[in-house]
């Protein structure tokens, strides 16, 4: 196992925190690496694993498609990717029509930013204290983290960022003149800073302060869209729909495919040749999105998200009152964090070491993201996993 890792390395770089573990195999929530050892999968490939590992609709979507037609620019029509966009519309908040194929999270992002500069004429972003939209130069100027930065300044100027607690002087600072605020881009719940909520009435209070001021709002619902949170949109537990919407992640199970959906308006602002992608709307792509839309409607995997992540989240809490090392427990559906007061990197090796899976945030969070397809069962085996690796930790920690 350790030789083909070591093997990886010249090739690389050291761009990615990397774990000891080999995966070859994947099937629902359950990976198996080299040596045939199974894990419970509750880090979901960094949430790409959204509808299961290898899920038999996107499966055999892929195993068709493949033979027919792999590579289509959208300079010609495809049907593969007209149904899909017919499926996709079925599950767009009610005002988002009109989208773009992207192939990545962070092109999303770009798109989303130069849209919104060309309809609303204005510069200045407003982006929030903890935000991660990505780390190509655009979405990097919209995202928060000084380590992610720091290195690569200067960005695009005239971004702004505000904590939650600053929602009293929002209307203030995206009116000011010389802000020059056209766009404002929030992650409705903040994945990678560690599973932040939003205070209960601050995306509303934006939404109204956008819309009487005519500002475009943009939710990158990369991590917490397609029913990850127990909605289709994570926007709707607050009962809120932007102006465009970032998607990528696992809306093609697995295969690079990522979406800009916007209000029809903004997108007929755009004239040909302003913004395109090689492989957008690829049929491939297209084929397992399909498959995708299919198996979260068909399948029930919102309505599964909630109650699982119900099931979950009240496993996490019990864990919580019982062992000292976790502060906080929080989330919401198959979106959830477990904030300990600790470092958690040794609870993620551990982990290995005992068949399950997990992603961290930051040092000492840890971050579950399981496919919406978990089971009951798997649910309870994942807790039974994540106590013992506490109670390890609390071992190590305090003898
Ligand atoms: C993962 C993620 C991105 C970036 O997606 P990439 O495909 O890695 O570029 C952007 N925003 C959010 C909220 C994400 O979770």
């Amino acid at each position: 196992m350790m030789q083909s890792l070591e093997t990886e390395e010249p090739y690389v770089g050291n761009l990615y925190q990397r774990f000891p573990v080999n995966i070859v195999k994947g099937k629902g929530c359950k990976v198996w690496d080299t040596k045939g050892k199974e894990y419970l999968d509750c880090m979901g490939g960094y949430g790409v694993a959204l509808v299961g590992h290898c899920n038999d609709r996107v499966v055999k979507a892929i195993t068709e498609q493949v033979q027919n037609l792999i590579t289509c620019h959208m300079s010609v029509y495809n049907e593969v990717r007209l149904s899909f966009l017919k499926k996709f519309n079925n599950i767009t908040p009610k005002t988002l029509h009109k989208s773009f194929f992207t192939n990545s999270g962070t092109e999303s992002v770009e798109a989303a930013l130069k849209f919104s500069r060309k309809f609303t004429g204005k510069n200045g972003i407003l982006a929030l204290n903890g935000g991660y939209h990505g780390k190509t130069f655009g979405s990097l100027s919209v995202t928060y983290n000084e380590k992610y930065r720091k290195s690569f300044l200067p960005l695009l100027q005239d971004v702004k960022f505000i904590s939650y607690s600053e929602v009293e002087s929002i209307f203030e600072i995206i009116t000011k003149p010389e802000n020059n605020i056209g766009t404002v881009i929030i992650e409705p719940i903040q994945g990678e800073t560690g599973i932040i909520m939003p205070p209960p009435d601050f995306l509303k209070s934006v939404r109204d302060i956008c819309t009487s001021n005519g500002r475009i709002l943009i939710f990158d619902e990369i991590q917490s869209g397609l029913g990850r949170t127990g909605k289709m949109w994570a926007g709707q537990h607050w009962n809120v729909e932007p102006d465009i919407m970032c998607l990528a992640k696992g809306i093609a199970g697995g295969v690079p495919m990522g979406l800009t959906v916007m209000r029809a308006e903004v997108l007929d602002c755009l004239k040909v040749g302003e913004h395109s992608s090689t492989f957008a709307g690829n049929p491939l792509a297209c084929a397992a999105g399909t498959a995708v839309i299919e198996a979260i409607t068909e399948d029930g995997l919102v309505l599964n998200s909630e109650k699982m992540g119900k099931i979950f989240k009240k496993g996490l809490l019990e864990l919580k009152e019982k062992y000292k090392i976790i502060r906080d427990v929080r989330g919401l559906g198959m979106m959830l964090g477990v904030e300990m007061r600790f470092d958690v990197k040794d609870i993620l090796l551990d982990g290995i070491q005992n068949g399950i899976l997990l992603l961290y945030s930051g040092r000492n969070i840890l971050r579950l993201l399981p496919p919406l397809v978990m089971n009951e069962e798997e649910v309870n085996e994942s807790l039974r996993l994540i106590e013992f690796l506490i109670q390890n930790e609390e071992k190590r920690r305090f003898g």
